[in-house]
């Protein structure tokens, strides 16, 4: 790895000149804390130093990023430029609302087209990711079993699901019992009315799961939780797998988040904060987040505090307004019709990767998929190799590993979820790759195992990391 730019601090060395000072000093001045030791360089190393840094970064905008679950599309620069407008970018929080009306008419145009989406009453904007929309859920069903005076207190979770939900689910005070998958890889129905008792409040279920494949036994599984007096919870992560073909809401699910960084297409983690919206049906608007954006008769936009069952805030204000303006624009873009074509070319590209990939590896659950699928490196296990080795050599290929170990019911998972948005030629290229791998497994096993070794860094010792963790750079 290059120099870093502690390492090249030379002592008493500046990025800047400025001439001898011939007006009276102000008293006005920056201060620089001495005492934390920042690097003394010179400008073209500070900018060598960020563009080297850019240029390790690996984004959807350098190459192909099929990260199962995590829906990594592309993201419409012309979304970026809208929410980079001033008139939006520079609104202040605080601003009244009778100088903020075009803002507020976004966020309420914007749950509009979000409840036609779904199939939900309203929507709140205030969770910041889909795991913060998770806790919000909970907790709104939680205030809606206390309004009822019922104690509940155990929220069933899919053994296929996303780690978040039993996190959520416990802290949001719940006990979590998990649900075994059947061996289609959806609900196993008798285990689920096994567990179904008094004491249930929720069912969290993803659909498409987190194996790519659609519960066809959704209206039944919902009928069940819904008899057994809990609510159904509607992870909306996979939502690129169905979205203007089968809405949540018509399914029986009484709350759902979206991942607005997911299916909307706006940027995950690095490329800026995310938002995962909560829908929810009738009996639980009275609980959701204040403030909500409502109209009056006379077409002007407020902020409505007054709702007395409201929880109160699971976040400041409206929550990442400007993800919400990209998420928008990216709707209006689409259209009905597009949004519809946007799952139709996810799921048609995931399965032709997958049907590239078939005899390759291992496929568990071996069905038409939605927009992901998942396969299994065990039958590397005699050469000695994990998935980890498979994930690592593909970085020295140039791509980006899928999510793999995930979900845990698959031995050595490797989920991959192409989107809608990458080419055929991508495709092949990223199938050649893994056939590939799975020769070099056969033939030189230890070239796997010390992989990648041509990443700007090497495969890191992860129980090193673990036992001694080291959490910031100290000269
Ligand atoms: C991504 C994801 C989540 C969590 O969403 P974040 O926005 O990352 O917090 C939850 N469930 C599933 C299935 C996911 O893929």
């Amino acid at each position: 790895m290059s120099q870093l730019i502690f390492e090249k601090s030379k002592k008493g060395r500046v990025g800047f000149s400025l001439p001898e000072l011939d007006v009276p000093a102000s008293s006005f001045s920056f201060k620089v804390r001495e005492e934390i030791g920042l690097p003394e360089v010179s400008e073209p190393e500070v900018v060598r130093h960020f563009t080297l840094l850019s240029q390790k970064n690996y984004g959807v905008d350098t190459g192909f990023y099929p990260l199962g679950s995590c829906t990594m599309k592309y993201n419409p620069k012309v979304n970026e430029d809208l929410a980079a407008m001033p008139e939006f970018a520079l609104l202040h929080p605080e601003q009244p609302e009778k100088s903020v009306q075009g803002a507020l008419e976004l966020l309420y145009n914007l749950e509009g087209f979000l409840t036609e989406i779904t199939g939900m009453s309203r929507f709140t904007f205030q969770p910041a990711a889909g795991a913060h929309g998770e806790l919000a859920g909970l907790l709104l069903i939680r205030a809606y079993m206390d309004d009822r005076g019922e104690k509940r207190d155990i929220v069933l979770v899919p053994d296929s699901a996303h780690g978040t939900n039993p996190a959520s689910a416990a802290l949001s005070g719940c006990q979590v019992v998990e649900v075994k998958s059947n061996s289609r890889g959806g609900v196993d129905l008798e285990d689920l009315k096994s567990k179904l008792s008094p004491r249930v409040m929720a069912l969290m279920l993803t659909n498409p799961n987190t194996l790519g494949l659609f519960d066809e036994n959704i209206v039944e599984i919902s009928r069940l939780v819904h008899e057994a007096g809990g609510q159904v919870y509607y992870d909306g992560a996979n939502l690129n797998g169905m979205c203007g073909y089968v809405r949540p809401g018509d399914t029986g699910f009484d709350v759902v988040h979206l991942n607005l960084h997911k299916t909307f297409s706006t940027p995950h983690g690095g490329g800026g904060p995310g938002s995962g919206p909560v829908g929810v049906k009738e009996h639980l608007v009275p609980f959701l987040p204040v403030p909500m954006v409502d109209k009056k008769p006379d077409g002007q936009f407020f902020l409505n505090w007054d709702r007395p069952k409201t929880i109160g805030m699971v976040r400041s204000f409206l929550g990442n307004f400007l993800v919400a303006v990209k998420a928008y624009a990216y709707i209006l873009t689409m259209g009905g019709k597009g949004l519809k074509r946007m799952t139709e070319d996810a799921v048609l590209n995931a399965n032709y990767l997958l049907g590239l990939l078939r005899g390759h590896y291992l496929l568990p659950y071996d069905r038409i998929c939605k927009h992901e699928f998942v396969l299994s490196t065990t039958p590397l296990n005699k050469f000695n190799l994990k998935v980890t080795d498979v994930a690592k050599r593909l970085l020295d290929l140039g791509f980006h590993a899928p999510t793999i170990a995930f979900p845990l019911i698959v031995e050595g998972a490797l989920m991959i979820e192409p989107t809608e948005t990458e080419t055929k030629e991508t495709l092949e290229a990223f199938a050649k790759a893994l056939i590939q791998i799975e020769k070099e497994a056969e033939t030189n096993p230890e070239l796997l195992r010390e992989a990648p070794h041509n990443a700007p860094v090497r495969r890191i010792d992860e129980v090193g990391a673990n036992r001694n963790l080291v959490l910031r750079f100290k000269n």
